[in-house]
C-alpha cells in the first residue's frame, strides 16, 4: 500500500508553525486572532492544493473532503488554535497529519478517500473566552451561545466584536451543527502532552478515555480581627483553615486512588493585610479521574476533612460548583481499529487515559470516537519547548492512515 509522505508532513507542520510563530520556537495562534485566522486560511488552501473541497463553517472550523461528496464521513483531525506562547504541535499535529492521510488516500486513488473528511477545529483551548472546545461543541449542537454571547476576552473585547472581525456571528455559531448528521465517526491523533509514554519507551498509545473534571469554588468565613492583640486560641482564622485543608490534599487524593489528580490553583485571603487575621479565604479545587465515582469520592472526602478543620477553627464553609465535565470513554471498536493499525506497523500500543481535555471528548458523546497519542519529549506541552521526534510524528501519521482506512471501510 502507499504510505504517507513523511517529509511533506514535517514540511507542512513547519509551514503552519511559522504562522503566529515566535522567536523562541513557540507559536501564538490564540483563538480567532489574526494568526489563528491566517492558520485556518493556510489549512484550507493546503486542502485545495491537494484537490479537496475546503470550507470554513459558522464556527470557523475548517473542513475538507473529496469534491462532490456529501458523506457520511469518517472525520479525522484536531484543533488549529494554540494557547499564548504555546507549542507548535498541540492540535496542529493532528490536523496536519489528517490532511496528509486524506491526501495520501486521494493520490493513491483509494476508494475509501470519498468517505473521509479532515477537520481543523476552532477555539479548543478556551483561553480567550474562558470557554474551550467551542468548535466541536458547535458541531455537536452542545454550544450554549446565550452564555457565550456575554463573554469578553481579557482586553475587554466582546466576543461578537471578535467574531464580526472574522465574518461570523455568535448567534450563528450553532449553524455548524447541521453538518453533524454527515459524520459517522471521529479519530483524533495528538501528542501526549505528558511524560508517561517517553518514560516507558512507548511509541504509540491508544486513549481509553478522557478524564472527568470537577471544579469547585470554596469560601471559608472566619472572623477578621487584629493580628497583634488576638491570642491564637480566640482566633477564627479563615486563612489557617484553608491552608490546613489544602496542604493535605495530595495525601487525601492518593489514599483514595493513585491515578487521580487534584489541584488548588487559586487562593485569596481577605482583606489581605499583614496585620489582619483573614476573615475570608477563597480557593478553587479541581479533581480529575477517568471514573466518575472516584471523582465523587475524592470531592466528598475533601468536604468531610474541610468540615472537621472548620469546626476546629470556628469557620463556616460556602461552596459552589463551577463546572462538571463527565469522563469520556472512547468507543471500543475505534480503539480496536487503532490497535490493529499500530500492529500493522509492528508496534504494540499502550493504553492510556488522557488527563487533558480534547475535541474527541465532545465528539465521543455523538459518534464512535477514538484517539491515538505519540510521545512528548520531556512530557512538555503548552510551552515553546513542546516537541516530539520526527520519527514519532511520521509514525503516528502512518498509524492514523491505517486506522482511517479500516474505520472508513465500516461506513455504509
Ligand atoms: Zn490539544
Amino acid at each position: 500500500m502507499s504510505d504517507v509522505n513523511g517529509e511533506r508532513l514535517l514540511a507542512d507542520l513547519q509551514a503552519l508553525s511559522a504562522i503566529g510563530g515566535l522567536a523562541d520556537g513557540g507559536v501564538d495562534r490564540l483563538a480567532w486572532s489574526d494568526a489563528d485566522l491566517a492558520g485556518r486560511r493556510w489549512f484550507a488552501k493546503r486542502m485545495q492544493e491537494a484537490g479537496l473541497e475546503a470550507r470554513l463553517d459558522a464556527a470557523l472550523n475548517v473542513f475538507g473532503h473529496v469534491p462532490g461528496t456529501t458523506g457520511p464521513y469518517l472525520l479525522t483531525g484536531s484543533h488549529l488554535d494554540s494557547v499564548p506562547n504555546g507549542g507548535r504541535l498541540d492540535g496542529a499535529y493532528g490536523a496536519v497529519a489528517a490532511l496528509e492521510v486524506l491526501r495520501t488516500l486521494v493520490e493513491s486513488k483509494n476508494p475509501i478517500a470519498p468517505l473521509v473528511e479532515v477537520v481543523g477545529f476552532s477555539d479548543e483551548e478556551g483561553v480567550r473566552f474562558a470557554s474551550g472546545l467551542i468548535g466541536s461543541l458547535a458541531l455537536t449542537g452542545e454550544l450554549d451561545t446565550a452564555k457565550l454571547g456575554e463573554a469578553h476576552d481579557w482586553r475587554g473585547v466582546p466576543i461578537d466584536q471578535v467574531l464580526a472581525a472574522a465574518g461570523r456571528e455568535v448567534d450563528r455559531l450553532v449553524d455548524a451543527h447541521q453538518h453533524l448528521a454527515s459524520i459517522a465517526g471521529f479519530l483524533e491523533l495528538h501528542i501526549e502532552q505528558g511524560p508517561r509514554m517517553e518514560a516507558a519507551g512507548i511509541d504509540l498509545a491508544l486513549v481509553t478515555g478522557i478524564v472527568g473534571v470537577h471544579r469547585q469554588r470554596i469560601q471559608l468565613i472566619g472572623e477578621q480581627n487584629h493580628a497583634g492583640t488576638t491570642p491564637f486560641r480566640l482566633r477564627h482564622d479563615a486563612g489557617r483553615a484553608a491552608a490546613r485543608a489544602t496542604a493535605g490534599l495530595y495525601e487525601l487524593v492518593q489514599s483514595i486512588d493513585g491515578d487521580a489528580v487534584a489541584n488548588v490553583g487559586f487562593m485569596q485571603l481577605e482583606p489581605g493585610g499583614v496585620n489582619v487575621i483573614p476573615g475570608r479565604a477563597t480557593f478553587t479545587l479541581e479533581v480529575r479521574h477517568l471514573d466518575e465515582a472516584t471523582v465523587r469520592r475524592i470531592v466528598a472526602a475533601f468536604a468531610e476533612r474541610l468540615q472537621e478543620i472548620c469546626a476546629e477553627e470556628g469557620c463556616r464553609i460556602e461552596s459552589e460548583l463551577l463546572s462538571w465535565v463527565p469522563p469520556a470513554p472512547m468507543d471500543p471498536t475505534q480503539v480496536e481499529i487503532l490497535q490493529q493499525a499500530c500492529r500493522q506497523l509492528d508496534r504494540e500500543p499502550a493504553r492510556l487515559w488522557s488527563g487533558a481535555g480534547h475535541d474527541a471528548a465532545v465528539l465521543s458523546r455523538h459518534v464512535p470516537t477514538g484517539m491515538l497519542f505519540v510521545p512528548s519529549l520531556g512530557g512538555v506541552s503548552h510551552s515553546p519547548r513542546e516537541a516530539t521526534s520526527d520519527a514519532h510524528l511520521v509514525l503516528g501519521a502512518r498509524a492514523l492512515l491505517r486506522a482511517v482506512e479500516r474505520s472508513a471501510a465500516r461506513i455504509k
